[in-house]
C-alpha cells in the first residue's frame, strides 16, 4: 500500500481510478477507485490495457509490468483488420462460381430425372443408353 499513484484509467464503471504499481511483484498495475476498490489482477491482457491506455503521471517513475510487451497495439490491430478482409475477398471470389454449378447441375436434373428417378439411375440410364448405342454401331 506503499505504492504511489503513477498515473490514472477509467475503470470498469467509466470513473477515474488510480493507476498504482507494485515494484515487488513484476511491476504489476493495480488500480484504485471508490466504486471498485482496489484491483490487483496480474493477467498479461489487463497489464497490458493498464499500459496501453492510462494517463501516466509526468514525471511519475512507470516502469513495465514483466509480462507486458512493448510492441505498440496498433500492430495487432492491423493484423487482426487484414485478416478479416483476405478472408472476405477469398469467400467473394469462391461464391460466384459455386451457385453457378448448384444451379446448372438442378437443372440437367429435372429433364433426366423422369426418366430414371435418382441420379445414379440417371447415370446407370446414361452408361446405359451410351453402351447400347456404341453396341448398335
Ligand atoms: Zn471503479
Amino acid at each position: 500500500m506503499s505504492e504511489k499513484t503513477v498515473g490514472h484509467i477509467q475503470c470498469a464503471a467509466g470513473n477515474r481510478a488510480e493507476v498504482r504499481q507494485a515494484v515487488r511483484r513484476g511491476n504489476h498495475f493495480y488500480t484504485v477507485c471508490d466504486c471498485c476498490g482496489t484491483n490487483q489482477g496480474t493477467g498479461k491482457a489487463r497489464q497490458q490495457w493498464i499500459w496501453d491506455n492510462a494517463e501516466f503521471i509526468a514525471g511519475a517513475t512507470v516502469k513495465k509490468p514483466i509480462n507486458v510487451t512493448d510492441e505498440k497495439p496498433v500492430v495487432s490491430e492491423s493484423t487482426v483488420e487484414s485478416e478479416p478482409v483476405q478472408i472476405e475477398a477469398g469467400t467473394g471470389d469462391f461464391d460466384p462460381a459455386e451457385p453457378v454449378e448448384t444451379e446448372s447441375a438442378p437443372a440437367a436434373k429435372p429433364g433426366e430425372t423422369g426418366m430414371g428417378g435418382k441420379l445414379v439411375g440417371v447415370g446407370l440410364l446414361l452408361a446405359s443408353g451410351l453402351g447400347a448405342w456404341l453396341w448398335n454401331r
